[in-house]
């Protein structure tokens, strides 16, 4: 602890000395006592001020008494003047007197005589002293006048010299009576400041000593402190050489530790490695298992599925009261539909019905593990099969606000692909063709009227393309629907009427996914067909002509074509008609091999579409009923190919419906060749 003494004198000569035990008490002090010497200050300022003052004034005092002596020269001189001018005046008061003597004796007549006697003896120097007298009177009046005359002048010099003369002594006792006021001033202010100099140099000391005495108290309570702290300090002392000690130590410590850690880093490392390898392992079994259990799936369900969508009474329909009993559905089934034909209830079995009220997201959910596993490597092809006005535009495309297969497929592969990033690379390319009239467009070429052709690769693959194909890499929803714009721009502007166009051709949107997977170097490419049929109606046999009949005749053979190679791929033949038709010659890598199929049947729910929509669930049910067993299975499909209006035939043991009742699946057995000439039916004569 630092005592810090301060020693000084004030004005009054008073020692001081002042015992500090804390330098904060020193600073209150300091800070005082810098007030003090500033007033101090201060108070010298003016003391010089005033002294400067008291200066001029005797400055002044001193010219003006230099005035004075410098007056008093000039009354000294006239004054002088006036002894001269009062000297002449004597001398000629005697010469006047001189004249009066002379001029009294000439008045004297007795003497006359004697006189002239005297002045006939003296008369010529009488004369002549006369005349000299005269000739001296007169110069002396004149130099008397001459005399007067300065004696006035110097008269008035003398009264101005005297009336300047009492102006100065007046002017010099103002002058002095202000001199002496002054300096009385100063003087008065000079006491007063010393005063209060010494009334503030008293008070400063006052409160120093008074604050030197709470010093002095908050001393002994730091004193009272510093006791107490001591015990603290010392064990503070203790804990911080024992902390020191550490801290030497500290560094070898820590060298030691990031060695361990180091080590235990690099042990964890090898073990997390290992175990990524191991996870590695199982990822790729678990997707080879995925893969495989996903075909198992498909396999089950079978590589061709066939569904059913029965689209709702649209507004205005005219015949809207009477569809209400033509289609209906099995309450405790969702594979069976029956539909009432002139009064007999036929009933069809299919994968799964969709009923009216189904809505797009429902459908796609049924579809969704098929779109997916094209990400896999699989190829899809998913057909919108039905007359014109069953829905199958809606079902594939949909409406904006609530989009159809298309987009939600492409959504879907979206989403699938960024889950599976970053180990996964993916690009989604998509195309959109037309076929019409067997002849094949590019929807999103710059020429959409341009003819394509299907070719096989170069390579030797086996594989087809289509030269001058347009495709677009997507990557959003944006990007789909910018493709998907130009798509039906293109498809406008190369008809003249849109719906009937639409209704005579193929709309095929082909998506091909490809990955890459950068940890296994595994590449996979998929392609999934999502195809917008013709629509399936008879035309019939008079209205059909010129080009109608053209258009008729290229659906009938692409649909029949579609059929055939179904059936040819189903039943195992060897030759697959994948040429007869563009449509299945251009999807025929997307239909062969472990490829998956699913046909969406639309059925309108009119009753003035009732033979139409049985021809098209014939249709679908046929498709369907190919993939049942292999070889035995065909002579089964042509006996469950058949309608009836009754419900109580034997049944005949269909593999998927083992459960069903035996009364519907006897169903099939009747069979009805009419439809077999029908647009698409060609199949069922193949199958037989
Ligand atoms: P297609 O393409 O088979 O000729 P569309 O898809 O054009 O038939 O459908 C015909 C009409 O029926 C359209 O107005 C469509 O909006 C409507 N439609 C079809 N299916 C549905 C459905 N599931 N829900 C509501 N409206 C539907
Ligand atoms: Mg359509």
């Amino acid at each position: 602890m630092t005592i810090l003494i301060l020693e000084w004198s004030n004005p009054l000569n008073k020692s001081c000395a002042i015992h500090f035990s804390c330098v904060s008490q020193l600073f209150i002090f300091c800070s005082v006592m810098l007030h003090l010497s500033q007033d101090v200050e201060a108070l010298r300022g003016e003391l010089c001020r005033k002294d400067e003052e008291c200066r001029e004034q005797e400055r002044r005092l001193a010219a003006l008494e230099q005035q004075v002596q410098e007056r008093t020269g000039v009354i000294v001189q006239l004054q002088q003047q006036l002894e001269e001018a009062a000297q002449r005046r004597q001398e000629l008061q005697l010469l006047r007197d001189g004249e009066e003597t002379l001029s009294r004796q000439a008045a004297l007549p007795l003497q006359v005589k004697y006189v002239t006697k005297t002045v006939e003896v003296e008369s010529a120097q009488s004369k002549q002293a006369l005349i000299e007298a005269q000739a001296h009177n007169q110069a002396l009046q004149e130099q008397l006048s001459v005399q007067r005359q300065l004696l006035r002048e110097l008269e008035q010099q003398l009264h101005e010299s005297q009336r300047s003369s009492s102006q100065l002594r007046q002017q010099i006792l103002v002058y002095e009576g202000e001199m002496e006021r002054a300096q009385g001033q100063l003087e008065a202010e000079m006491q007063s400041l010393e005063e209060e100099k010494n009334r503030v140099i008293e008070e400063a000391f006052i409160r120093a000593e008074s604050e030197m005495k709470a010093v002095h108290e908050n001393l002994a309570g730091v004193r009272m402190n510093l006791l107490t702290l001591q015990p603290a300090l010392r064990t503070l002392t203790c804990d911080y050489n024992c902390l020191k000690r550490q801290v030497q130590d500290f560094p070898y410590m820590l060298e030691k530790a990031i060695t361990e850690a180091k080590q235990e880093i690099c042990q964890v490392i090898g073990e997390v490695s290992s175990a990524n390898q191991e996870l590695l392992r199982k990822y790729k079994r678990e997707m080879n298992l995925r893969k495989k259990c996903h075909n198992e799936l498909v396999r089950l369900k079978g590589n061709i599925r066939v569904l059913c969508r029965v689209r709702p009474v649209c507004a205005g329909e005219t015949d809207a009261a009477d569809t209400k009993n033509k289609v209906t559905f099995d309450p405790d089934d969702d594979a069976v539909l029956y539909l009432s034909n002139k009064g007999k209830l036929m009933t069809f079995e299919l994968d799964k019905v969709f009923p009216t009220q189904a809505t797009q997201e429902e459908v796609f959910q049924e579809v969704q593990s098929l779109v997916t596993s094209c990400i896999d490597g699989f190829n899809v092809c998913i057909f919108a099969y039905g007359q014109t006005g069953s829905g199958k535009t809606y079902t594939m495309e949909g409406v904006p606000e609530d989009p159809g297969i298309n987009q939600r497929a492409l959504r879907l592969l979206f989403s699938e692909v960024s889950e599976k990033k970053p180990d996964w690379d993916y690009k989604i390319t998509v195309s959109m063709v037309e076929i019409y009239n067997e002849t094949l467009r590019n929807l999103l070429g710059d020429n959409p009227s341009e003819k394509l052709d299907i070719k096989m690769c170069p390579d030797g693959s086996g594989q087809l393309y289509v030269p001058g194909l347009t495709e677009f890499t997507v990557e959003s929803v944006e990007d789909i629907n910018k493709v998907f714009d130009l798509g039906h721009m293109n498809r406008a502007t190369a008809c003249t009427n849109l719906n009937e166009h639409s209704s005579r051709s193929h709309a095929l949107l082909i998506v091909t996914v490809a990955g890459f997977n950068s940890s296994t170097g595994h590449r996979t490419s998929g392609k999934l067909n999502l195809v917008d049929l013709a629509g399936s109606e008879r035309i019939t046999k008079s209205g059909a002509e010129g080009s109608r009949l053209r258009e008729a005749q290229c659906i009938n053979k692409s649909l029949s074509a579609l059929g055939d190679v179904i059936n040819a791929l189903r039943s195992k033949h060897s030759h697959v008609p994948f040429r007869n038709s563009r449509l299945t010659y251009l999807l025929q890598d997307s239909l062969s091999g472990d490829s998956k199929t699913l046909m969406m049947v639309q059925v309108s729910p009119l009753e003035s579409n009732v033979s139409e929509s049985v021809c098209s669930l014939k249709f679908a049910q046929r498709v369907r009923s190919v993939e049942i067993g292999p070889s035995s299975s065909s002579r089964r499909q042509a006996e469950s190919s058949s309608t009836s209006s009754s419900p109580t035939h034997d049944g005949v043991e269909v593999q998927r419906h083992k459960h069903t009742h035996p009364q519907r699946l006897g169903l099939f057995r009747r069979k009805n060749q009419s439809n077999l000439r029908d647009v698409g039916y060609s199949l069922l004569s193949n199958m037989k």
